[in-house]
């Protein structure tokens, strides 16, 4: 079961990789380091320059004549303020550097943001002091800037490693390749580097070792743990023939495999590809705190400026204006807003590609949360799809048993539907042979057509009359409408015999229906099939009611007369019949086993065709949303608080420095990236 699944997951991804490729999306400058290979190297600059920095701060806040007054002290000696000013401006260039770099590049992208706001505020912090070294009227701050600079260096050196921590979830996939892989060439077993291995090779996996490519067993039996890929916590029996995928663990058995996917082609660097690309694209959500972040940036520039003309008119002092001007800016920077939303999105989506959960449309993934009714295809979704043949009825003297069985498989043959697959299993199973079949024509959600010995074949279900208003035939007593799917085979138009088929309910399709009613959710069916199996299943599995003999431009029509009556549609399905209601639906949800078209109109594709992942969909959908709010929440709303302190309301009872505000902004960010490392499927 979980190989299939796999392999048609592996499929589904490199088409929802397809879609994302084209949409150029410009990567914010705030989210930068996120997808930045050398985060690593940039995060270990800003310790370096933090460290070097405060050594210099030192002799500054030594020279600096207001720590001397509030100490106690006095050091004097010719040429001390060129001494400060040559250490202030060594900070200003090599600490501001970062800043002032990164504030030319958000210019360039036309998207200022805070590194705008930091380098701003230090330039004028630097430019006004050196002008009252060289005989302009007022204080210099150089210790201020020295120490603004500083907290600056270290705040931006923590959020980047709580980052990075953060999205280690990521490269924890990456990580579960080996590095050495056991190679058989000319009858000899040699350990290669992983990236020399190539397509078709076979290799040898010991007991524990990491599954380093996809592949199939050729030798050898084991349990493979898959859990990192699938969510499946059970490991998994592989035994011959059976796929084995990347970075899955193997335990006690020794397998030999072939190579089918290395490298690139392998399903963990798709699922990779897939998640790094539902990263990059915006949600809604994403896209607002984009937008507030704009706006905060604006709103500081402006409070800036006014808060110096009103302390400047008012007071008349420009050292103590521009102090307040700078405290404004750096507190409210919005950097918290520009880790907030990015920050969850990548945890959430590689958390759920981790559990099975592909997500191909955020903005529908993060709708879940309004869901109010859940539609279920039933065929292949709530059920297997393992259709096995049940009976044979031939219904005139013309054709035999096994002549009607040859005729429906030889037009079933190019069919993906699982009632072909049942058909010719069947066929199989007797030993018959396949005529030869042409004009092959598919029914979606009616049956198949062909010609077979110049005849016309006809093998459909009862939905084949309701197209073509005919009166649906009686159908012989013996046959149990509650659980065979009936298909009638029509020879040039002559109903000629009945194949009936028996399908399985998926274990957990009850659990899931279970736990959705429990969110409130209400649950229906809706499949082509006849209307004894779809009360039958209904009932069975506890639905709020089902819609039976659905044509599948009908199944569309049914979601959207649910949302006319304003109930928010998700629409689970497997088949090329689903496609037209998943694309209609709020949330359009694929099961992986299923067909591709269906995978490529969802908005997110279940790997493990497990209903149950609905729910689990659907709360982490509510979770990841909740984490959203609060960040955007707390990383907008501090500054409610923190501008009108920077901008000296309180004055002079509490004045905020610039060095506090910079704690303050960090602070903002450090705790919005803690409580995204926090998100967790249950
Ligand atoms: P569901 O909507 O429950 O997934 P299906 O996808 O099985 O149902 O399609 C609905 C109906 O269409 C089937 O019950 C069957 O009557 C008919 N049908 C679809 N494909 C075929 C096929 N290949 N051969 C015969 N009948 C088919
Ligand atoms: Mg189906």
């Amino acid at each position: 079961m979980n190989h299939l699944s796999n392999r048609t997951a592996e499929h589904h991804i490199k088409k929802a990789h397809r879609a994302h490729d084209h949409p150029h999306q410009k990567e914010q400058s705030n989210d930068h380091y996120m997808h930045d290979k050398h985060a690593g190297h940039h995060t270990q600059d800003f310790l370096k320059r933090f460290w070097i920095c405060l050594v210099f701060t030192i002799p500054i806040l030594l020279l600096s004549q207001m720590i001397q007054q509030w100490i106690g002290f006095e050091i004097k000696f010719t040429g001390a303020n060129y001494l400060l000013l040559a250490l202030s401006t060594f900070i200003y260039v090599y600490g501001g550097m970062p800043f002032i770099k990164g504030m030319f590049s958000e210019i360039k992208d036309k998207a200022i943001g805070m590194m705008t706001l930091v380098a701003l505020a230090i330039t004028v912090a630097f430019v006004y002091s050196v002008a009252t070294i060289f005989g302009l009227k007022g204080m210099n701050f150089f210790w201020e800037l020295a120490t603004l600079i500083d907290i600056m260096l270290l705040g931006h050196w923590l959020e980047m490693k709580s980052v990075m921590v953060a999205s280690k979830a990521l490269q924890s996939l990456v990580a579960l390749l080996p590095n050495f892989v056991h190679v058989k060439r000319n009858n000899e077993t040699v350990d290669i580097p992983l990236q020399d291995l190539k397509h078709d090779e076979t290799i040898l996996i010991k007991p524990g070792e990491k599954i380093p490519a996809d592949g199939i067993v050729l030798d050898g039996a084991s349990y493979v743990n898959e859990s990192m890929l699938t969510g499946e916590s059970v490991p998994v029996e592989k035994t011959k023939d059976e796929k084995v995928i990347a970075g899955s663990v193997n335990g006690d058995g020794s397998i030999t495999v072939k190579v089918t996917g290395a490298g690139k082609d392998s399903y963990l660097s798709k699922v990779i590809g897939l998640v790094q690309s539902a990263q990059s694209a915006k949600s809604n959500t994403q896209n607002l705190a984009d937008k507030v972040a704009k706006w905060l940036t604006y709103i500081s520039i402006v409070v800036g400026a006014a808060t110096f003309i009103y302390w400047f008119s008012t007071e008349g002092n420009i050292s103590f204006a521009l102090e307040r001007m700078v405290t404004v800016m750096v507190t409210s920077c919005p950097h918290a807003l520009g880790v907030a939303i990015p920050l969850v999105v990548a945890l959430s989506t590689s958390i759920s590609a981790m559990h099975g959960l592909l997500i191909r449309n955020r903005t529908a993934f993060e709708n879940a949360r309004k869901l109010t009714t859940i539609i279920f295809d039933k065929t292949g979704t709530l059920t297997k799809g393992s259709h096995e043949v049940q009976k044979i009825i031939a219904l005139s003297d013309k054709f035999k048993e096994d002549e009607i069985l040859q005729f429906a498989a030889t037009a079933q043959q190019n069919s993906e539907h699982h009632i072909a697959h049942g058909i010719l299993a069947k066929l199989k199973e007797k030993k018959l042979p396949l005529y030869q079949s042409e004009n092959f024509q598919y029914m979606k959600g009616i049956g198949v057509s062909a010609t077979v010995k110049n005849k016309r074949i006809i093998a459909a279900g009862p939905n084949y009359f309701k197209q073509n208003n005919l009166q649906l035939p009686s159908i012989p007593q013996s046959i149990d409408q509650n659980i065979e799917t009936v298909i009638f085979v029509l020879i040039d138009k002559e109903l000629s015999g009945i194949i009936t088929l028996a399908d399985q309910v998926r274990e957990t399709s009850a659990g899931a229906i279970l736990q959705l009613k429990k969110m409130n959710i209400k649950c229906f069916l809706l499949t082509g099939d006849n209307e004894k199996i779809a009360a039958a299943v209904a009932n069975k599995l506890g639905m709020d009611g089902y819609f039976s003999n659905v044509l599948p431009d009908e199944k569309q029509i049914k979601v959207k007369e649910f949302q006319n009556k304003g109930e928010v549609v998700a629409m689970t399905g497997d088949g090329v019949n689903d496609a037209p209601a998943l694309a209609q639906a709020d949330v359009g949800i694929a099961i992986g086993s299923g067909t591709d078209v269906a995978a490529e109109t969802a908005d997110i594709i279940l790997v493990n065709s497990d209903p149950e992942d609905v729910a689990q969909m659907i709360s982490f959908g509510k979770a990841t949303y909740k984490k959203m709010i609060q960040n955007l929440v707390w990383a907008a709303g501090y500054n409610i608080v923190a501008i009108p302190l920077a901008a000296g309301v309180l004055y002079p009872r509490f004045l905020l420095s610039p060095a506090m505000g910079a704690v303050l902004m960090s602070l903002s960010t450090v705790v919005v990236a803690i409580n995204a490392k926090l998100l967790k499927l249950q």
